[in-house]
């Protein structure tokens, strides 16, 4: 007892410097280190074994409980989080009278405490509160309820009035599932190619195959590789390099000879010397080539190139026939013909039509 009482006062540097040699000279095994008030005040050392070699901060009495015998048990002693955290976690406490038990703290429901089950709600409670309220206490009249200050001690029931619910994406506060859509996009990635592709003339499946070609998801043989799948080594259709969207679109000699016949048949000024990257960026400088009124026939126009250059490499794979570049050319013009007389307006631009 006389021990803690001198740890709780504010001891005079000297005889801290005295107490710690003392300490020193009994325990002679492990990291010899100086003692502060401070660390007196929140923590007991412990000897470890040797071949340990080392102390550890005991937290002292908030960790666990101590029987009454325990003289430290009545002083406030500071705990880092963690260390109690790691006291706390195999500790359950089964209420018997209440009285020791702390209401909001100790992990009397189940193992869990009301800090675990309702973390919100704690920070409503004052901490002094928090650390004196025993559940015998709280459990009374429900003196649980009063702990808590803060927004619900605040309430005034009105009869007359309805409840209400306010939509703060709004601005006269009322729901509109408009606003809930735009909430559900927000931190989205755009995507700057998606109104060449959705707003350009083309059957629905050409338009599917550039969105996912752009966002380099079509089964090309590098995606097929690193999936694990069988896929051919070389590009089908130059045998030069590994197949991936943007060589099959972009950079393959072969598909580079059907993008010049095509857009130099449709007297679309196209410059195949670019240093691009992606579809995306090749389209958009492409398109960026074209005056004004014939960019929505090109977008067209290569939507539906792109689309035979894919139909050939996939007739390649499966079919074991290949076409030449000539022949291809002439299927896209067919087939110009066909979009056409199927509505496609601005592409006829491009031809007179
Ligand atoms: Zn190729």
């Amino acid at each position: 007892m006389p021990t803690y009482l001198i740890m709780a006062d504010q001891l005079p540097a000297w005889a801290i410097e005295e107490i710690d040699s003392i300490r020193k000279k009994e325990v002679p095994l492990g990291r010899q280190r100086p003692i502060g008030s401070r660390q007196m005040l929140s923590s007991v050392d412990y000897c470890l074994p040797p071949d340990t070699a080392g102390w550890i901060r005991h937290p002292g009495p908030q960790a666990i409980w101590n029987g009454p015998s325990r003289a430290r048990s009545a002083l406030q002693i500071k705990v880092e989080p963690e260390v109690q955290a790691l006291f706390d976690a195999p500790s359950t406490v089964h209420v018997g009278n209440g009285e020791k038990t702390m209401f909001w703290m100790d992990k009397w429901l189940d193992g869990q405490s009301i800090a675990d089950l309702a973390p919100s709600l704690v920070p409503l409670v004052a901490k002094r509160i928090m650390r004196s309220r025993a559940v015998c206490q709280a459990l009374t009249a429900r003196l649980w309820v009063r702990d808590i200050s803060g927004a619900l001690s605040g309430i005034q029931l009105q009869p007359d009035l309805e409840d209400t619910v306010r939509w703060k994406w709004t601005g006269d506060g009322c729901y509109s599932a408009k606003s809930a859509y735009q909430v559900l996009q927000l931190g989205r990635t755009t995507f700057q190619g998606a109104d060449r592709i959705w707003k350009s003339w083309a059957p629905l499946r050409v338009k599917l195959f550039f969105w996912l070609a752009c966002r380099r998801r079509i089964w090309t043989a590098d995606r097929r590789h690193r999936r694990g799948l069988e896929a051919p080594e070389a590009c089908l259709l130059c045998d030069q390099v590994e197949e991936t969207a943007d060589h099959l679109m972009v950079h393959c000699p072969f598909s580079k000879e059907i993008w010049w016949r095509t857009t130099s048949w449709a007297h679309c000024g196209c410059q195949f010397n670019v240093d691009v990257d992606s579809i995306q960026e090749w389209w958009e400088e492409q398109q960026k080539l074209q005056p004004g009124p014939k960019r929505k026939g090109f977008n067209t126009l290569f939507m539906l190139t792109g689309w035979h250059i894919w139909k050939e490499r996939n007739v390649r794979l499966f079919n074991r026939q290949a076409a030449g570049a000539s022949e291809i050319v002439q299927r896209i013009k067919d087939e110009v013909d066909l979009w056409i007389a199927a509505g496609a307006r601005k592409l006829g631009c491009l031809f007179g039509k």
